[in-house]
């Protein structure tokens, strides 16, 4: 199963990801934890391109197509490969991610970006996809507290664009209401992971 992990800034969504990951492990599945952009060297390296707080010439276009680039080579050398070997990868962002920020909040259209990811991922969808449901306001709070974070380009962004990223999720929670599944981010740590895994293993038996 190819399972992933949505949401804007500050949602929860990495370290959440950690610990879903160690609690399917000790109840026996066999997990791959990963991220996007990244997981692999060479999506590791375009992440750097695209993120590099001093890359602020990148254009919308190129941005969308190194994040399908990246995609691309993650899912050929580690999702594909761990699929087929019958494991549970859990995914922290997707092609999701580039419908709500490139797709949306840039404005390059939503059916176009996902026209070029249609070509990266050929119909590799998501099994399941956990949406963390949380005011832009709030993670962004979030954020500004965990001094460990790395800085990024999107820190230059204003809260505005994070609220179109977040209506984005609440359009593609109705486009996709099969696959994607809401989690309320704005609770406790214990208790988002908590709804996150009783999701996840009622998916998983049925
Ligand atoms: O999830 P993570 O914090 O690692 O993402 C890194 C940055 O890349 C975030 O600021 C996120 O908003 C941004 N991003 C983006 N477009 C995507 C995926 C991530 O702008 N398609
Ligand atoms: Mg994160």
């Amino acid at each position: 199963y190819f399972i992933t992990f949505e949401g804007g800034e500050g949602a929860g969504k990495t370290s959440i990801l950690h610990s879903i990951a160690d609690k399917l492990q000790q109840l026996g599945y066999d997990v791959v934890q990963t991220r996007e952009p990244g997981g692999i060297d060479i999506a590791e390296k375009i992440r750097n391109i695209i993120l590099n707080p001093s890359h602020t010439a990148m254009d919308g276009r190129t941005e969308a197509l190194l994040y399908a680039a990246a995609r691309r080579q993650h899912l050929v050398e580690k999702v594909f490969p761990a699929l087929e070997q019958g494991k549970i990868v859990l995914c922290d962002r997707f092609i999701d991610s580039s419908l709500a920020y490139q797709g949306y909040a840039r404005e390059l259209g939503m059916d176009e970006v996902f026209t070029i990811n249609q070509f990266a991922i050929q119909n590799a969808m998501p099994n399941l996809t956990l949406f963390f449901d949380i005011e832009p306001r709030k993670g962004l709070e979030r954020i500004s507290l965990n001094k460990d974070r790395e800085r990024n380009r999107l820190d230059l962004e204003e809260i505005e664009f994070h609220e179109k990223v977040y209506e984005a999720y609440q359009l593609l929670v109705k486009r996709f209401p099969e696959r994607i599944q809401v989690i309320n981010a704005d609770q406790s740590i214990e208790k988002v992971e908590e709804d996150s895994l009783s999701l996840i293993t009622q998916y998983l038996n049925t």
